[in-house]
Parts: C-alpha cells; sequence; structure tokens
C-alpha cells in the first residue's frame, strides 16, 4: 500500500530529497506544480482532472484575492468575518503544504498531510475541522500548516506567562538583536554564528553584572528570519524578564541604558563569531513593556513578530503569505513563506533554492529558547496564581488539535488520488464537512469523482473494504 501511495502522488520524483538546486530540476518541479495549478487557476481551460467544480477551486487557490478585488461583498458580522479571514489564512497554508509537498528539501515535511493509516478521517470541532490517519512533520521552520498550531500555541503560553509576571509585580523589555548582513552570506553559517555568540554572551562575568545590575530574571529568545537584497536577515527578538517594576519615565531610562550595555556585548560577541559588525543604530533595540492595557498592546506587537508574521488566528497573516502585496515592494523583504509562495507562482529556480537553503539551515535550531532558571521560576508563579503550565511537546500541541466528532472517512488510496495530488482540495473538504458534516463531505467527494466503495462512515467500513 506505502507504495502505491508513493506512486500516487504527484511530488518526490528521485533527487527531490536533495532540493531542486538546479534550474533543470526547478523547472520539472515548476512543471508538475504548474500540472496542479492549471487544475486551480486556469478559468476556461480543460480541467485534466475531470473536476466538475472548477470555480470553487479556483477560489480556494487564492483564497484573499477575492477581497482585494472587491468582487466579493465584505462581510458584515465581524464574528463571521474573523472567521472567514482564519478560513482563508488556514487555506494559503493547506495549500503552501501542498507546494512544500512537491520541493522541500526535508523529507518529513514532504511527507506532511499524506496518509500513515489504511483510512483517513475528518472531525469536526465546534468550528473547525481536523484530518486524523495524516502524517504531521511538526516543523516549526518548515511547515506552513504544523509551524501556525504550534506557533498559537507557543503565543497564547507566553502571553499567560507574561500576564502572570506583570501581576505579581515585575516588569518586561523587548530587546531586538541583528547583524549587519551581506547579500552573499549564507543562512546557515549567520545563525549558527547569531545563536552561539549569542549565548557566549550571557557566559562572561560582565553578563553577570548586567544581570545583577538589571536584576534580570531571564531571557525568552525568538528567532525571527527575513530576506531582503542585502541578503538573509536572521534576527532574535528577547523578552527580557525583569523583577523590577518602574514607572513610565523611568522605565525608559532604563531601557536605553540597558541598550548601551547590551550593545557593547552583543557587538564583541558579534566580531568575535565572524558576524557583520552589528550597527549603533540597529544592532540593539530595547524597549520597556508599559503597564496594563498599553502594556498588553506592546506585547501583542511583539508577540505578533514572535509569530513570523505568517500565522495566528487575530492578525492578518494571510496578506503576508498569499499573493496580494507583489507589486508592493515585498521583494525588499520577504518572510521565508512568502519566498515559497513567489516559487509556486513564477516557478524560479533562484526561488526555490532560497527556500530549500533556509529550510536546511534552520533545521535544528529551536524557534523559542528560555533560560532554564526563568523557567523553573515560572513554573511556580503560575502555580501560586492557579495556572497551569504549558507542557506540551511540539507533537502533543498538534496531536491535540484532533479531537472532536468523527463526520467521516475515506480510504488512504482516494485521498492520494482524488486529494491529494490537488493544491487546494484538502482544505475544501474540512470546509464542507464543517458546514455541512457526512453528507456534505460525500457530495463534494463524488464530485471529484472519489467512488462511493472509498468513503466510509466509520473506519472499521474502511479496514473491512480495504
Ligand atoms: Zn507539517
Amino acid at each position: 500500500m506505502a507504495a502505491k501511495r508513493r506512486a500516487g502522488r504527484l511530488a518526490a520524483p528521485a533527487g527531490a530529497g536533495v532540493g531542486f538546486g538546479t534550474p533543470e530540476a526547478a523547472s520539472a518541479a515548476q512543471r508538475r506544480l504548474g500540472k496542479t495549478a492549471n487544475n486551480v487557476s486556469a478559468p476556461g481551460q480543460p480541467d485534466p482532472a475531470g473536476g466538475r467544480e472548477r470555480g470553487r477551486v479556483r477560489e480556494g487557490a487564492q483564497p484573499s484575492l477575492a477581497n482585494h478585488n472587491g468582487a466579493q461583498a465584505p462581510a458584515v458580522d465581524p464574528a463571521e468575518a474573523q472567521a472567514t479571514a482564519y478560513d482563508e489564512r488556514r487555506a494559503a497554508r493547506f495549500r503552501l503544504r501542498r507546494v512544500n509537498g512537491h520541493v522541500s528539501a526535508l523529507e518529513r515535511v514532504r511527507k506532511c498531510g499524506t496518509p500513515c493509516s489504511e483510512v483517513v478521517g475528518v472531525k469536526v470541532t465546534a468550528g473547525a475541522a481536523h484530518y486524523v490517519g495524516l502524517s504531521s512533520c511538526s516543523s516549526i521552520w518548515a511547515c506552513a500548516v504544523c509551524q501556525a498550531t504550534i506557533r498559537q500555541a507557543r503565543s497564547e503560553d507566553l502571553e499567560n506567562k507574561t500576564g502572570v509576571w506583570m501581576r505579581a509585580g515585575n516588569s518586561l523589555a523587548m530587546a531586538t538583536f541583528t547583524v549587519s548582513h551581506h547579500e552573499h552570506d549564507r543562512l546557515k553559517a549567520q545563525l549558527n554564528a547569531m545563536t552561539t555568540g549569542f549565548r557566549k554572551m550571557q557566559q562572561g562575568r560582565r553578563w553577570q553584572k548586567f544581570k545583577d545590575a538589571y536584576g534580570l530574571a531571564g531571557l525568552t529568545k525568538a528567532i525571527e528570519i527575513t530576506h531582503g537584497e542585502n541578503g538573509w536577515h536572521g534576527h532574535f527578538h528577547v523578552l527580557v524578564w525583569l523583577r523590577e517594576a518602574l514607572e513610565d519615565d523611568a522605565a525608559t531610562e532604563r531601557a536605553r541604558r540597558m541598550e548601551d550595555e547590551l550593545y557593547a556585548m552583543w557587538h564583541k560577541a558579534a566580531v568575535k563569531h565572524g558576524l557583520g559588525e552589528p550597527s549603533r543604530a540597529h544592532g540593539v533595540r530595547v524597549d520597556p513593556v508599559r503597564r496594563g492595557e498599553a502594556g498588553a498592546r506592546d506585547l501583542a506587537k511583539y508577540i505578533a513578530k514572535v509569530q513570523d508574521k505568517d500565522t495566528g488566528k487575530t492578525h492578518n497573516a494571510a496578506m503576508e503569505m498569499t499573493r496580494v502585496d507583489l507589486k508592493s515592494g515585498r521583494r525588499k523583504s520577504r518572510t521565508p513563506f512568502q519566498i515559497l509562495d513567489d516559487f509556486s507562482a513564477t516557478g524560479d529556480a533562484a526561488e526555490l533554492a532560497l527556500w530549500n537553503e533556509y529550510e536546511k539551515a534552520t533545521k535544528g535550531h529551536k524557534a523559542l529558547t528560555w533560560t532554564p532558571d526563568l523557567v523553573k521560576e515560572l513554573k511556580k508563579l503560575l502555580k501560586e496564581f492557579g495556572q497551569d503550565d504549558d507542557e506540551r511537546t511540539d507533537e502533543e500541541i498538534l496531536e491535540e488539535e484532533r479531537d472532536g466528532e468523527v463526520a467521516g472517512f475515506l480510504s488512504n488510496r482516494a485521498f492520494g488520488r482524488y486529494i491529494a495530488r490537488h493544491l487546494t482540495r484538502d482544505h475544501e473538504l474540512l470546509q464542507a464537512a464543517k458546514s455541512g458534516g457526512w453528507l456534505a463531505m460525500v457530495a463534494l467527494c463524488q464530485s471529484w469523482g472519489v467512488p462511493d466503495e472509498d468513503l466510509f462512515r466509520s473506519p472499521d467500513q474502511g479496514r473491512r473494504a480495504s
């Protein structure tokens, strides 16, 4: 069955495992993608898949364009509008996962979203639908689908902890660390040197003095990566946990002094580890997090950045990920998922080489790191406030997303053949199950040509059939 599944997939010809570094390989990949893309984006062309719902599929392929062309009347109900925006972002993430299924440099990521059991189930909870029986890569860097779920849970946990920290009479500051970078810098070397430099910076006597002087309880570091005219730009967003709460002006003054000292230490560390010299203007920036509502706003901004602009249920991420802002100078600075998205639209081998470089360079890096003492202290503090610590692993977070009532199942063979080969169908099936349950699921599958014997109400039925 496994061999059959592989054969049935569009993706992963020999050599896909090492990425499409050459123009020939990239254009071969694009030809395969183009085949798929024709199914979903070319009105008036013959539909090679014989799908009867081309219009629907096309909408799903470019989820947010309709809004920006003004072709769709704006939804009036804010809750409904939010739900629609969420669905659109999710559709974009599913589409990018399918694209990456063809071209990822990482085997596990290529397999994400393909069947790992005999039957594939759809589960429905309040307001959402999920698959069971599909493999998850749990990559917080390279997978548009997995990273969104993991980052959402991590940011909720971070928000929870900062809230408790402030209520206990402490304070926070936000710091950004960057280095100067150049067009031909390789991301892997840059990231490795930055993380090593940052770690070493916290080991000297000078750091200990700094810690004592400012009542520093610890740091939470998030890595963010963009790519622009000067090449890869890895930078750290660091939440600085401070014991003493100060009034506005005093907090600002403290942030300035911390910035000076951190800059001196970061400059030394960066130069020592072969990185470009950080500029005084951008190398380190420290801002106090204000108390009360203003503080919550500061933090929300910070957390949005932690999410790499591409995820989250509350802010406008779909615009970043989809094609709407192509002409608005986005080339100056793109997130990695925008690069993947641009590759899927253009088939440009250079874009794919960048994306694959990013995938390989980030593998093994933790997106979010906490200093160990801080973890212990926050755990205690949460307990005092009667709250639970979120100790789930990335895999556990993804696992728990799969609660809900079973709407129905289909055979893995049918999933591979009628759904996984298309860029948008897996998301469309979830939407159908969410709004119309089993009957809607069956109707949509039938419209795609899925034989009735591949559709089941229970997994047992499916096992008997296969
Ligand atoms: Zn994944």
